[in-house]
């Protein structure tokens, strides 16, 4: 058995961008935050952190434009439009898990997070959280669907 970590790559759509992440990440869950939906334009967010120092841009660094938003740092590539990582706090970098999922990753989602801000409710079992992993949990939806924000 080997003793090394698991290492994983991603790149962009046109592959001038590329990062690299060393071990599994600290958490893996979906975000529901209205941020995350207007950015992706996409009903949630399937994010991955690492301790930023696992996480490396190997190629194309000058590539990336970013948008910084109340929780987040947003960094894309300025070439192609894909959505790479976020740089939540000096600490945190988040990976989005779907750059990282042609190279073997396994996104093994342990939460939903900002489910008072979600469109999409997921019957899925995992569990869910206000805001925070460890916020105030919420009940699991009836059904899955995706449905108008809470005003
Ligand atoms: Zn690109
Ligand atoms: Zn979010």
């Amino acid at each position: 058995m080997s003793l090394e970590p698991a290492v994983y790559e991603g790149s962009c759509l046109c592959g001038q961008v590329k990062v690299r992440v060393t071990g599994p990440p600290t958490r893996a869950g979906f975000c529901h935050c209205q941020t995350c939906r207007a950015w992706h334009a996409a009903p949630v967010n399937a994010f991955a952190a690492w301790p930023s120092k696992a996480v490396e841009v190997t190629q194309g660094e000058e590539l990336l434009a970013n948008y910084k938003s109340r929780r987040s740092n947003r960094h894309w590539c300025r070439e192609c439009g894909s959505g790479m990582l976020n740089r939540v706090r000096g600490e945190w970098t988040v990976v989005y898990a779907m750059v990282l999922v042609d190279s073997g990753y396994v996104h093994q989602a342990d939460c939903h997070i900002h489910c008072d801000e979600a469109v999409l409710d997921l019957h899925d079992g995992i569990p869910k959280f206000t805001g925070w992993p460890g916020s105030e949990p919420m009940e699991e939806p009836p059904q899955t669907r995706i449905r108008p924000a809470a005003s």
